[in-house]
């Protein structure tokens, strides 16, 4: 997979506070990675630094090949970047913001109609974004971000404002990118919907990196035990004490449902002995940890990880309010 970004051993200080601690990662072209931290975690810093906005106090950022702080004009010009607060000015139509931000993009406005189109504003093309809703001002900042074909999409929040179908559309649309090509960053606090979504997640927490990979090696690092979950057909109530003698482990949730708890390497097992002699089965359900799950794990590791160390950054956030 060719490296379209890439972020080695990098910080951001802001004075005291310590915004990024040595990160390093690489995104590929046709990847859809997530970016996941608690408020304050550095998201929108490590986005700045990859848009070239502001510059590491230390370490390496390239995108496209190029420092993007210093880089050809054209490295930018091949980024979308779609800002967590969207704001633009509320007495141009959609049509003129777009043509105002090709402009900015040389980019020209052959495309204009057709990205308004492609977030489902056609219609409100001519319309002031004074009049528009929290989601078509979201969709708004999309089909900005989407000018000129990026190859790089940095996207900080994007379904915020957007209701269930709308981030339906999102999904798919960002499907369609990843298959030409591009790659997609996208910073969430929306855990759930970014499972079977990101290929790829990078939990931050205060600052550093503290996970990096699929849901699955996510999973398999972690090590958090699955949900099996058993229902017993309506003649086969009395099997339950059989299965809860085989396995410690089980326990009853109503008359006919057991559940358990499985470690990684116990599963199969423990799914083969539930069903095993003509026990009978209603139904079963394997829960394995969600991306919630993993995403609590992980801060929690690296809460103890760093206990002790500097937190100047963190108190002074506090102190700050936010
Ligand atoms: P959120 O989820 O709340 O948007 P985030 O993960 O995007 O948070 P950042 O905005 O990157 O977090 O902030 C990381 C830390 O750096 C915070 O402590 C923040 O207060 C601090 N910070 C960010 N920008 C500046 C700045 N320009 N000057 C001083 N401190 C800053």
């Amino acid at each position: 997979m060719t490296a379209t970004i890439e972020l080695s051993g990098v910080s951001k200080s802001f004075g005291p506070i310590h915004a990024v601690r040595d990160v390093s990662f690489s995104l590929g072209e046709g990847e859809i990675v997530a970016l996941v931290g608690h408020n304050g975690a550095g998201k929108t810093t490590l986005i700045k630094l990859m848009l070239g906005l502001i510059r590491p106090t230390a370490g390496t950022v390239r995108v496209l090949g190029e420092d993007p702080a210093t880089g050809a004009a054209a490295v930018r010009t091949r980024l979308g970047y779609l800002p967590e607060n969207v704001s633009f000015n509320p007495a141009l139509t959609g049509t003129e913001t777009l043509a105002f931000y090709s402009a900015l993009k040389r980019a020209g406005r052959g495309q204009v109609g057709g990205l308004l189109e492609r977030v489902g504003l056609a219609g409100a093309a001519d319309r002031r974004v004074r009049t528009y809703s929290k989601g078509m001002r979201q969709r708004l900042g999309l089909a900005q971000a989407l000018i000129g074909q990026p190859r790089v999409l940095l996207l900080d929040e994007p379904t915020t404002g957007l209701d269930p179908a709308s981030r339906r559309d999102f999904y798919s649309f960002l499907d369609e990118l990843r298959a030409a090509g591009a790659t997609i960053l996208l910073s969430s606090h929306a855990l759930s919907e970014l499972e079977g979504r990101a290929d790829r997640v990078i939990i931050v927490g205060r600052g550093v990196k503290v996970a990096d990979g699929t849901l699955d090696e996510l999973r398999g690092i972690a090590r958090l035990p699955t949900r099996i979950r058993v229902r017993l057909a309506p003649d086969g109530k009395d099997h339950a004490e059989r299965i809860a003698s085989r396995d410690a482990g089980w326990r009853p949730v109503n008359g006919r449902t057991l559940e358990i708890n499985a470690a990684p390497e116990d599963k199969v097992a423990l799914l083969r002995s539930a069903v095993a002699d003509g026990i009978p089965i209603a139904d079963l359900d394997v829960t394995p940890p969600t991306l919630d799950e993993l995403y609590a794990h992980f801060q929690d590791t690296e809460g103890q990880d760093t206990e002790g160390q500097d937190t100047e950054g963190q108190d002074t956030e506090r102190e700050a309010g936010r």
